[in-house]
């Protein structure tokens, strides 16, 4: 990584408690572009400013990221970690060393709270490109002419943005703030809308979806939805990544980067492919979906040396939000059973082994003889365990991102 182990760990904390950041860095651990609670959608518009507005942009964003750093110094040395303190603290001296509109000021101390909410024991400082948060105050849209009215250093600028039609009827649904950001030279607004969850669909029966390693989804159906491109690439990579670190020129961090983008929008795609087709197919048959709860998915999994990196990626956790957030959309409830033993029971007799799983790939019981491939074995007892999750459907762990606002939805199968 081109990043040293600091940068690492400030971006780490700076985007966790509230995402109200973007960084090229943390899109390899949980991709921001659309992160969910449920009914909220993050849209990426691409600006398209001219160099002058460019220029503006980059100053108006470093600017901000430099009154960060000023509020995050004052609030480490006076211990004062609070949003409203630090207002009273430094608003004033804020607004004259740095020069920034009031709603800009405000931004900005929010921004230092939120990165101190997690913990207090570190001194936070900002990239000069970090992501910054604006409010309808100092932006706003003009959606038919595909424009932004956007406050900069130089005073407000009108800069036009791309985006599709399907962009254009979400963005009326725009509520709250929206971040600016630079990635790899262009910049990016990050707009969160509100999206109208379709009522739950009436249920006849669940969907199991067993998420792993070697097959990326398996549901109770038999449909097996083949990691094999998506892993062929991975261990391409790979390779060719433990090559370049031992070689640790400048061009080869350069190839590095490169190669880690072009990963992770490969695995983007075939998520979205993916978690687009098991959505389809429940609510096509008019089911319900069943994910394994995997809070403790790290603790609880012995995967090969070889298979971990794989398990432990972010791809694995964008493909279970992908699927959560699209049922929303679709009104397709899903529902997280207990992962334990769904691998070791037989769906025929109940009888539950460790044996029973042969090797990786296949199931045999060894009370009743019932054979299968092993990761349908697992989907059939997600969606046997789906179908009991009735009343109280846990919802904790619907995606990274947190679902502070989601409602408990009722399976209707009685
Ligand atoms: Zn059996």
């Amino acid at each position: 990584m081109p990043l040293g182990a600091e940068a690492q760990r400030a971006c780490a904390w700076e985007q966790a408690p509230c995402f109200s950041g973007f960084s090229p860095l943390l899109a390899q651990t949980f991709d921001l572009y659309y992160y969910l609670t449920i009914v909220k959608l993050t849209i990426q518009l691409k600006l398209l400013p001219t160099a002058a507005q460019a220029d503006a942009l980059r100053r108006t964003l470093s600017t901000a990221n430099a009154a960060c750093d000023y509020i995050s110094a004052v609030a480490w040395q006076t211990r004062t970690f609070g949003k409203f303190a630090l207002q009273k603290l430094c608003y004033q001296e804020v607004r004259e060393t740095f020069n920034l509109t009031a709603q800009m000021v405000i931004r900005a101390l929010s921004k230092v709270a939120d990165a101190y909410k997690l913990d207090t024991n570190t001194k936070r400082t900002f990239r000069s490109t970090s992501a910054i948060a604006y409010d309808d105050r100092i932006l706003s849209f003009a959606i038919p002419d595909s424009s932004v009215s956007i406050w900069t250093m130089d005073g407000r600028a009108a800069i036009a943005f791309a985006c599709g039609t399907r962009h254009k009827a979400l963005l009326a649904s725009r509520r709250g703030q929206t971040d600016l950001a630079c990635v790899g030279g262009n910049w990016y607004l990050f707009a969160t809308c509100e999206v109208d969850e379709p009522d739950p669909l009436d249920v006849d029966d669940v969907l199991g979806v067993d998420l792993g390693v070697t097959n990326i989804a398996v549901d109770s159906d038999g449909q097996v939805h083949s990691g094999k491109a998506i892993k062929n690439v991975r261990y391409r990579h790979r390779q060719l990544r433990n090559k370049l670190q031992r070689k640790g020129t400048l061009g080869s961090h350069r190839r590095l980067w490169k190669l880690a983008g072009q990963e992770r929008r490969f695995a983007k795609h075939v998520n979205h492919t993916l978690s687009k087709r098991i959505v389809a197919t429940a609510k096509r048959t008019k089911r319900a979906i069943a994910l394994e709860n995997l809070t403790h998915i790290r603790t609880r999994v012995r995967a090969r040396k070889s298979q971990r990196a794989a398990l432990h990626s972010w791809a694995f956790a964008q493909l279970r939000a992908f699927i959560v957030y699209k049922a929303a959309l679709e009104g397709v409830a899903v529902h997280f059973v207990d992962p334990r033993n769904t691998s070791r029971r037989c769906p025929s007799c109940g009888h539950c082994a460790k044996e029973n799983r042969k090797t990786q790939s296949s199931f045999v019981c060894l009370s009743c003889g019932f054979a299968g491939l092993a990761d349908r074995i697992a989907a059939e007892n997600i969606r046997v365990l789906g179908r009991a999750v009735v009343s109280q459907p846990d919802y904790s762990d619907a995606s990274g991102a947190g679902s502070a606002r989601v409602k408990p939805k009722r399976l209707g199968l009685e």
